[in-house]
Parts: structure tokens; C-alpha cells; sequence
């Protein structure tokens, strides 16, 4: 089945693989593209750009990804409690008028959950975001299970790891970008198992090794060349990886050889029947990317442990029969165009920011309810019947189906997700309907401010004194801080103080990752058909799996 997409006009298939699942669900064909039903629950989610600001209930300062936002926002502390009432915002349905329009003035009202963290799991880590179970953290967002970890996303089950994205069960890592189950790793992209190894890109099982690309199991190895140990020791002095220039040199020359090696199409481990990139441990999985544990879905991203969803993002965790929602999840079933609904919620249509739900459609800011709409509770029998004449309602104003408006949403595009994957100029941003957060920094009070160029090339140089400077970043010079933890990991690791502002430092970060767009085009070795996330106009050799494999094995 062949559509046109309502917001991009771009024509796309509805599969009957899809058309099942939709019949399954109770929902009608989407009116919009996957790309921009993707962009749009993107949208919804704020995890990194968080503000100082009061709690609406007591006054209490914390930090927030809302900043200038119509509803009212409670520290999560007293979100959680009965100090207030949700049916306080109840309202019967108008049939005059779209149901969107009431949904709206609810969002508006109903007071949020300030910050997005699982409460009585987070030990003195104030600033982080969309976390739970974490304990001395610092800036980290998308984050759970993890110990001393700063200034990183989607960092899961580590321990001591500095400004790394897509991290799991590592350890002393700095730097790195989509690695699993390293040590002492730094400086590295989409590795498996290695250690104490510097700028390692595509590499499994290797130790003291630098600037190799897909290696197997090596040790003592410099661009991809075997030396012996003495060598290596010798050589790797000589790089001075201690100092700024050391590092910026090598990863000068790193970023050059790698560039001369095939790549694999995607990055897929431990699958079956899937298509995507960045996805693992997954059966029947297709066009999902950055996802771990999936089973029969399709057009998700950013989710781990889901069984049976489609178009679905940010963040799973035991979530079933999951369509069109964005920043839902920990063990939720059956939700239809939801957002921002938590923890053992199901059966949901419609609803945002609701937590432990049953049976509901749209209601907001619901705490363990049932058979409420617009936030007022009926008994099972209207609820149900209610229910029916809704959905009938909104057939007949066009909404059935549509995920939530552009305009319910609170975040400016640049605070979301969707820039990171898809970045946009202010005027792009505006011109698709989104909104767009205008940011400024505060200048931090401090005794002196030093560009980072001034920065002493090596850590053994830096004063104590430095966690009472600001530094400039050396490319959008915009001050930043160093704190104090992050100064004894750099010490203990003898690692150079960064020249970035942090914000600088996660872009260059993403930068690393290709795009999450799907091209056709043609193994560079063999000439077999793959869709891969690198453009046909990119200059890497892009090898399908079967090359791939022969070319590392
Ligand atoms: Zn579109
Ligand atoms: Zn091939």
C-alpha cells in the first residue's frame, strides 16, 4: 500500500507485515512517513539540556529539562505525592469541539514531573536526566545502573567512565562512542571487549593496542601492524598520549587510517532476521537502530527488551504491543500515541506523563488510575462505551490516528533527541512546525576565566586551583567548569584537560556516528545490494556482512 506523507509529501509503503500489526493494535494506517513519524517522537524527548529552576509546589531549587513552559513543574520528590490531586483538572468531553484542542488545555494545566528520574534509586547525582539507579553521576542522561560516571549519554551498567556515549558494562573509559564490555579504553568507536588501548575503531578482544581498525584478538599492535611488546612500548612513548598535542596527533592519523579501511554496512550483533544498525541480541527486528533485546518490531529506536511494536522510541525495558509512542516505558503494554508514560502502565490512548495506569485515554499526569479520561474517572462500563464514541469523535474530526500535534510538545528541536539525529537550523526547525529553544550561559562566577589554547599540556601540570577557573572551549568558546571528580579521573587515567565545552565535546561525539538513515547501495567488495547508514557519496568502502567477516576473520 502506497501513501503520501502529510508532512513531507515523500510517498512511502505500509507492508502487510505493518498493515497486521495496525489491524492488531486498533489503529488506523499512519498519515506521515516513518522519518517523520520518527523525527516527531524524537521531539519529545529532553535529555541533556537541563535548567536551574524552582519547584512550582515548594519553591525548591533542582534541575529541569523544562525551562520556559505553560504548565506547571514539580521536583520529582512532591510529583509523587498527594500534596495534589490530577481529578483537580478533570474535564467531561465536549463533542463540539477536537479532541486535541481538550487534550491541549489539560497538558497545559496538569502539573509535570520535573525531572525524569526513578526516585529513591539516584545517591548524590542531581544533575542527570531520564536515569535511575546511578550513584556519584554527573551530567549523564539516558542513563541507569552505573557508579562515578560523568558527562555521558545512554550509559548503562558502568563504572568510572568519562564522557562516553552509548556505553555498557565498561569501565575507566574515556571517550568512546557505541563500545560494550571494555576496560581502560579511550578514545575508541564500536568496540567489543578491549582494553587498555587507545583509538580503537571496530575492534573485538584487543589489548594494548592503538589506532587499529577491525582486529580480532591482538595485542602490541600500531596502525593495524604487529610489533612486539618491547616495540610497543617504545613506540607508544613516543606518541605521548599524556599530552594534548600527543593525542590531538594521533587521533589525527587514527581518523586518517581508519577512513582507508572497509566498513562493515551496519553494526548488528546477535541477530536474526533483522535490518538496521546499532542493534543487537534481537529476532525479527526491521529499520530499528541504537536498540538492544527486540522481537517482531519495526521503526524503533533508543528501546531495549520490547517485544511486538512499531514505531516506538526511547526506552522499552519489558514494554509489549507498543505503537506510536515516544519516551514510554519499564514495563508497560499495550500503549497507543503516548508520551512520557512510566512504569507499569497499560492499555493507555492518548496520554502523556502518566505513571502505574490502567485503562485510560487521554489523561495527563495520572498516578495509578483507572478508567479516567481527560482525567476524570467513570466506571468500567462508560469508560468503555465512552471510549467507543471518542474514538468515533475523533474520526470525524481527522485526529484518530495522528500522533499527538507538534504543538503539545514543550521542547524547542534543538533540546530534543531529533536534533542529535537529525540536526536542523533554527529556521529549518521553525519552518517544520517545531519550536526552538534560544539558550544563553550564564557567566559562571569564578576567579579567572582561560582559554583552553593556555590550557598545560599534560594533567601533571594542572593546579588544583583549576576547579576555581572557568575554561573557554576552544571551538564555540563557551565557558565551562571542571569539576572536582572529573580532575582526579583525569589524574589517575593521566589523561589532558579537555579544550571542549561539554555540550561541544557530546556533538563531536555524535559526529562520530553515522546517519540513521537507510540508503541502498552496493557492497564495495562483492557488488550485493545492502541498505546501509553510510550515503553512497560517503568516501568509506562499505562491505556487506559476508565480506565484511572475510575481510577481519
Ligand atoms: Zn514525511
Ligand atoms: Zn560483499
Amino acid at each position: 500500500m502506497k501513501q503520501a506523507c502529510t508532512d513531507c509529501a515523500a510517498s512511502y509503503d505500509i507492508s502487510q507485515d505493518e498493515q497486521d500489526f495496525h489491524a492488531d493494535m486498533e489503529v488506523p494506517a499512519p498519515t506521515q512517513c516513518p522519518n517523520c513519524r520518527f523525527v516527531r517522537r524524537l521531539n519529545e524527548r529532553n535529555a541533556r539540556n537541563l535548567y536551574k529552576r524552582k519547584c512550582d509546589l515548594t519553591g525548591r531549587d533542582f534541575i529541569s529539562p523544562y525551562s520556559d513552559v505553560p504548565f506547571p513543574v514539580y521536583h520529582p520528590d512532591e510529583w509523587f505525592t498527594d500534596k495534589w490531586d490530577e481529578y483537580d483538572y478533570g474535564k467531561e468531553v465536549d463533542w463540539n469541539r477536537p479532541f486535541f484542542d481538550q487534550l491541549e488545555e489539560l497538558l497545559h494545566a496538569v502539573p509535570r514531573q520535573g525531572q525524569f528520574i526513578c526516585p529513591g534509586t539516584i545517591e548524590n547525582s542531581d544533575y542527570v536526566n531520564c536515569a535511575g539507579y546511578l550513584k556519584d553521576c554527573y551530567l549523564v542522561a539516558e542513563t541507569d545502573y552505573n557508579e562515578r560516571c560523568l558527562y555521558g549519554n545512554r550509559v548503562f551498567h558502568n563504572q568510572y567512565v568519562v564522557d562516553c556515549s552509548n556505553i555498557y558494562n565498561s569501565e575507566l573509559c574515556y571517550e568512546c562512542v557505541d563500545v560494550r564490555k571494555c576496560h581502560s579504553l579511550r578514545y575508541s568507536i564500536d568496540c567489543d571487549t578491549c582494553s587498555d588501548s587507545y583509538f580503537l575503531k571496530s575492534c573485538i578482544g584487543c589489548r594494548d593496542c592503538i589506532g587499529c581498525m577491525n582486529q580480532r584478538q591482538k595485542q602490541y599492535m600500531l596502525y593495524n601492524e604487529q610489533l612486539t611488546k618491547e616495540e610497543y612500548a617504545r613506540k607508544k612513548a613516543e606518541l605521548n598520549l599524556h599530552s594534548h598535542d600527543g593525542v590531538q596527533a594521533v587521533r589525527k592519523k587514527a581518523t586518517a587510517f581508519w577512513s582507508l579501511q572497509p566498513h562493515r554496512y551496519v553494526q548488528m550483533e546477535q541477530v536474526q532476521n533483522c535490518s538496521g544498525d546499532h542493534l543487537y541480541d534481537s529476532k525479527n527486528a526491521h529499520d530499528c537502530v541504537d536498540c538492544s533485546d527486540l522481537e517482531d518490531c519495526k521503526y524503533c529506536a533508543r528501546v531495549f527488551s520490547v517485544k511486538s511494536a512499531m514505531d516506538y522510541t526511547s526506552w522499552g525495558d519489558k514494554s509489549e504491543k507498543m505503537f506510536q509512542c515516544g519516551s514510554c516505558g519499564d514495563n508497560c503494554y499495550n500503549l497507543r500515541y503516548c508520551t512520557t508514560c512510566t512504569t507499569n502502565c497499560s492499555d493507555l490512548t492518548y496520554c502523556g506523563h502518566c505513571t502505574g495506569c490502567k485503562d485510560c485515554f487521554g489523561c495527563i499526569g495520572m498516578r495509578k488510575k483507572r478508567y479516567c479520561i481527560l482525567n476524570k474517572q467513570y466506571n468500567e462500563k462508560e469508560y468503555r462505551s465512552l471510549c467507543k464514541r471518542l474514538t468515533e469523535h475523533m474520526q470525524s474530526t481527522g485526529e484518530w490516528g495522528e500522533f499527538l500535534p507538534k504543538r503539545f510538545c514543550p521542547f524547542g528541536y534543538n533540546e530534543t533527541i531529533a536534533a542529535e539525529y537529525f540536526p536542523l537550523t533554527k529556521e529549518e526547525a521553525l519552518a517544520k512546525g517545531y519550536k526552538w529553544k534560544n539558550t544563553h550561559d550564564e557567566l559562571p562566577n569564578v576567579e579567572k576565566v582561560i582559554p583552553a589554547e593556555k590550557l598545560p599540556q599534560s594533567i601533571a601540570d594542572v593546579p588544583d586551583d583549576i576547579l576555581n577557573w572557568a575554561v573557554t572551549c576552544e571551538e564555540t568558546k563557551r565557558p565551562f567548569r571542571i569539576i572536582k571528580q572529573e580532575l582526579e579521573f583525569y589524574r589517575q587515567l593521566d589523561i589532558p584537560v579537555p579544550h571542549f565545552h561539554p555540550d561541544e565535546r557530546h556533538r563531536r561525539r555524535m559526529e562520530l556516528r553515522p546517519s540513521r538513515i537507510f540508503y541502498d547501495r552496493n557492497c564495495s567488495k562483492c557488488g550485493k545490494e545492502i541498505a546501509t547508514t553510510f550515503a553512497p557519496d560517503r568516501p568509506e568502502t562499505i562491505y556487506c556482512e559476508e565480506c565484511y567477516l572475510n575481510e577481519v576473520y
